[in-house]
């Protein structure tokens, strides 16, 4: 499949060809034809999936197909760093179609707050805003939105998350009622499909879904302290040595590989690192060496966490959480092949704990959470702090990105009315 086959005007196509986007992602296969056809759409998919471009590519699209005369698409991103994205993306999708856009945000001075307020008074096809900041502009009173016929929620979770939900049903009360509406969340938990469904039509649910855990695999997870990690490694492991039982641990890095190894091995264990560091012959001899239980403990980074198929492995220990659902799945896999049962443990830190969460969400499920033996060693989730990226330092929108993004003064996206075929727009993220 290729974007012309999704009928993409010629601009949009160009744009494309000059970015150097040549397939749609899945997220785009799936999510572009709905969106197409005026449907209302709830997608579940992460970051990196190119989820941005499965909503604004059929968004811009139709924006060429039939004009507008005011604000065509509101999206609302829960960060000003995602509004800044999703606006470049704008800019370089657009490059060649005339299209125009403005992202407003907060964290900047009052006078940016003068900027934006001129800038929506001049309008825009598309506004990517955050909530907040969006909300103190329409008690002004100057923003009309009767136009709008496409309202995009980007990460819905993580706008729910931090408290969004009163923010965003404000802004939609602005809206027409007759519009098409789409929401896009790196996960869905039930409260998440109860918010969307509380507004949209008879939606599409897209899911990129990731394999869910085989069945036989009992799952656990504590929560420990990163610096108690190591000790309660060898804690679990106590007893465990005579018993011929295949283990493997997974860290996140070559270094946690290392140091992990080590230590096992100082307290009598037979274990073996792998990682990228090791020569693929010896890597091979350490395998050979794990099957026929000579070595019955390796300690790995994500280098075997998929394909490998060695059957029998009791335990899998994530020393480190994965860094996504996808690498967990594939990771706890290696036990429970082929109607064995097997158990897969991980170590949650409080750094790892929102990370744990969301490949939770993914999975679907919920892992059963262990007090560590020693109560020092573990942490409450309940008193972790800095959940949200509510707060965080701000961020300076004035000449500086002005330029970057190539804006007037005003914030709008300097494409506006325009078409420039001189200069090839460039992929900014
Ligand atoms: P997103 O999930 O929207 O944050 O996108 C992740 C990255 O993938 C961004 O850098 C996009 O520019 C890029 N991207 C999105 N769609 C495509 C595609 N069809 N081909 C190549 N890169 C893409």
């Amino acid at each position: 499949m290729t974007f012309r086959d999704f009928g993409f005007a010629p601009a949009l196509l160009e744009g494309l060809d000059a970015i150097g986007f040549e397939t749609p992602t899945p997220v785009q296969e799936q999510a572009i034809p709905p969106i197409l056809e005026g449907k209302d759409v709830i997608a579940c998919a992460q970051t990196g999936t190119g989820k941005t471009a499965a909503y604004l590519l059929p968004v811009i699209n139709h924006i060429i197909d039939s004009p507008n005369k005011g604000v065509d698409t509101l999206v609302i991103c829960p960060t000003r760093e995602l509004a800044i994205q999703v606006d470049q993306q704008i800019e370089v999708l657009a490059y060649f179609t005339g299209i125009g856009s403005i992202a407003i945000y907060g964290g900047r001075d009052g006078h940016s707050m003068e900027q934006e307020k001129k800038a929506l008074r001049s309008g825009a096809d598309i506004i990517v805003a955050t909530p907040g900041r969006l909300k103190a502009h329409i008690q002004m009173g100057y923003v009309d939105f009767s136009t709008v016929r496409h309202f995009i929620l980007d990460e819905a979770d993580r706008m729910l998350d931090m408290g969004f939900v009163g923010d965003i049903m404000q802004i939609m009360h602005q809206l027409p009622p007759k519009r098409q509406n789409l929401l896009f969340s790196a996960t869905m938990p039930p409260r998440i499909r109860k918010f969307a469904l509380g507004f949209m039509h008879d939606p599409v649910e897209v899911n990129i879904a990731i394999a869910k855990p085989a069945e036989g695999i009992v799952q656990l997870a504590y929560l420990v302290q990163d610096a108690h990690k190591k000790r309660l490694i060898l804690e679990l492991l106590k007893g465990k040595q005579g018993e011929d039982r295949r283990i493997i641990i997974f860290a996140g890095t070559r270094k946690n590989v290392g140091e992990l190894a080590r230590a096992l091995k100082q307290k009598g264990f037979r274990a073996e690192a792998v990682s990228s560091d090791l020569p693929q012959e010896k890597r091979e001899e350490v395998l050979l060496d794990f099957r026929n239980l000579k070595t019955p403990i390796i300690v790995a980074t994500d280098v075997l966490s998929r394909g490998i198929d060695i059957q029998g492995i009791d335990l899998v220990i994530n020393y480190d959480v994965p860094g996504d659902a996808e690498d967990y799945v594939h990771r706890i896999g290696r036990t429970a092949r082929a109607d064995a049962t097997g158990m897969a443990i991980t170590l949650i830190g409080p750094s790892s704990w929102r990370k744990f969460e969301q490949i939770e969400a993914l999975m679907g499920m919920e892992v059963k959470k262990l007090q560590p033996p020693v109560a020092e060693w573990g942490f409450d989730p309940a008193q972790r702090s800095g959940r949200s990226g509510r707060g965080r330092g701000s961020r300076s929108g004035g000449r500086r990105s002005r330029r970057r993004s190539g804006r007037n003064r005003t914030g709008q996206n300097r494409n506006r009315g325009r078409t420039r075929k001189h200069d090839r727009p460039r992929a900014k993220d």
